[in-house]
């Protein structure tokens, strides 16, 4: 059977996601969209962000980006980065966030996956940006200084503030139907199998996301007066999770957000104190912290009002007890890149004890199939299949991973195992090899890769393994003849440090192995590994 939205459908307007956050006839407003949580003074209301917004379409023709090809953003969270997303994807470009801690090698696949033309680059960036452009190809005169503040020319690379002075109007052409294959953002993701894939995410698709999150958040809750809700913006930008938060649905309900430039956890507990923060959107490892550090307690929480979680898989318990102890209502939602953010949510007034993800948003259809393409019988668990127009067109320039994942009907493979009972969903396991490291993916495929480079290692199969409530990748490594019993894991674990961002560490360990498990087809046999980690973990 397919299960269906319990919700009406929705009627998405085809439009360009500028268009939808700041419709053209409206007068802008002044009150402050984005401001620096870190210095309050800082601000920016939709009138004072639009000429910005323009200032960046009229960078990417002076830099001849074409339409329809991608910008990366190389920096840490802060007020301009909404104001460059919008002006990125409103100009018809393709916005596509580096993570800042990965290493150049990391960013250089990225650059040259999406076939990156500019590079948006954080002033502490600067190096790490000329590095990976030249590893990938790419010269200075491709990175443009891109911060909150305007600043003089640092290693000869100009700032994005002085290159536009004066330039602050742009003619938008209307977007029809051709919002539902113009792209909008690249974000990564390795999917169910493999490495991680760019994500081709159109502006239909961000747009009706948007607008089936909105209306799953006004379920049976009633909003707060106009003006008195205000948000904490710490999810990273490079993220599709704070992409529709922080840079469309924030600008388009006109509520607050206060941009963090990282996370720190008592900055966080801080900020919510200071700027009595209605509510937060955040991953599991969030609300391990409120429950477990001590410096929860040293600050006034009780602005708090609703907690959305998710990216990761969170326990009911953990759900009750932060519910409880900060009497504010926890609700779920279930996500991928690959359907631009979300597509199945608790409803805001819902009051849920039970760690469900949700119901499925408006305009969303479901299947259950088990290991052999089957509907599984009702109540059981099987693999998700979403269909809806949050679903991207698939992943950039990679047709066959395409054809893997979405099937010419439009069914997403999602890889996540769920249990669906009077149409609420439970996600009770993950198929695909995927491993979450505080709600960041990490590509087992990856880090295999760079583990086989090394030269002690032969063979080398990554799985996570789940320690004191945290999924972490741990490697198998068979080890090369003349290298057994001469290198040791400590060796190995330093070697990968200079080579993959620090979330994606084996800090699950190392263990080597006579043999990886290998299928006949060659293919690493993850069912075995997964064993094994689970047998070590109870050992650990
Ligand atoms: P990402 O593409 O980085 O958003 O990761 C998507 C994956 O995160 C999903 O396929 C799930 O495996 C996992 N995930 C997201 N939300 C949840 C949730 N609420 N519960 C369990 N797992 C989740």
């Amino acid at each position: 059977m397919i299960f269906k939205s319990p919700y009406p459908d929705l009627d998405i307007p085809e439009t360009n996601v500028l268009q939808y956050v700041f419709p053209p006839g409206e007068q802008p407003s002044d009150e402050a969209i984005w401001i620096d949580a870190s210095n309050p003074q800082k601000s920016l209301s939709p009138r004072q962000a639009l000429p910005w917004i323009h200032r960046i379409g009229n960078l990417l023709d002076i830099m001849h980006v074409g339409v329809g090809e991608a910008v990366m953003i190389l920096s840490p969270n802060h007020i301009f980065v909404p104001v460059a997303y919008l002006g990125i994807v409103g100009a018809g470009r393709v916005f596509s966030g580096a993570n800042p801690i990965y290493t150049p090698t990391e960013i250089e696949y990225q650059i040259r996956n999406t076939g990156t033309r500019l590079i948006l680059a954080h002033p502490s960036l600067l190096d790490k940006a000329i590095d990976a452009g030249r590893q990938a190809g790419l010269g200075p005169s491709s990175i443009v200084q891109f911060s909150d503040i305007a600043l003089e020319p640092l290693r000869g690379i100009q700032d994005w503030r002085f290159m536009t002075e004066g330039l602050d109007h742009r003619q938008y052409d209307p977007m029809g139907a051709e919002s539902k294959t113009i792209l909008a953002t690249v974000n990564y993701s390795s999917g169910t199998t493999g490495l991680p894939k760019g994500v081709a995410v159109s502006h239909y698709n961000i747009v009706a996301n948007a607008d089936q999150t909105i209306f799953m958040r006004k379920q049976g809750y009633k909003s707060p007066p106009q003006g008195t809700e205000r948000w904490l913006g710490f999810l990273p930008l490079y993220h599709a999770y704070g992409q529709l938060y922080m840079c469309v649905m924030a600008p388009k309900m006109q509520i607050p957000v206060y941009i963090m430039h990282s996370f720190h956890y008592e900055t966080f507990l801080w900020s919510i104190e200071k700027y009595r923060i209605t509510h937060l959107q955040t991953a599991p490892p969030i609300l391990v912290m409120l429950e477990k550090r001590p410096e929860t307690a040293k600050y006034d929480l009780s602005s708090l009002k609703g907690i959305l979680c998710g990216a990761a898989p969170l326990s009911r318990e953990l759900q009750n007890v932060i519910s409880n102890r900060f009497k504010v209502n926890i609700t779920q939602g279930w996500g991928m890149t690959e359907v631009t953010c979300g597509a199945i949510h608790v409803p805001s007034g819902a009051l849920d004890d039970t760690g469900s993800v949700g119901q499925l948003d408006p305009n969303t259809e479901c299947k259950i199939l088990d290991d052999n393409g089957l509907e599984v019988a009702p109540g059981e668990p099987g693999e998700m299949f979403i269909r809806g127009p949050q679903v991207c067109l698939g992943y950039w320039r990679n047709v066959e991973a395409t054809r893997e994942s979405i099937d010419s009907s439009k069914w997403l493979k999602t890889g996540d195992i769920a249990v669906v009972k009077d149409g609420w969903f439970w996600i009770v396991d993950r198929k695909k090899e995927l491993i979450k490291v505080n709600g960041l993916q990490v590509a087992p495929a990856e880090l295999e890769a760079v583990l086989l480079k090394n030269d002690h290692v032969a063979d080398a199969g990554v799985v996570g393994i789940t320690l004191a409530g945290k999924e972490l990748p741990r490697a198998y490594i068979a080890l090369q003849e003349g290298s057994k019993g001469g290198v040791s894991s400590e060796a190995i674990q330093e070697w990968m440090k200079s080579r993959v961002a620090k979330y994606k560490w084996l800090d699950g360990g190392i263990r080597f192995v006579d043999e990886v498990p290998k299928l006949a087809s060659g293919k690493i046999q993850r069912k075995t590994l997964r064993v094994w980690a689970e047998q070590d973990a109870e050992e650990m």
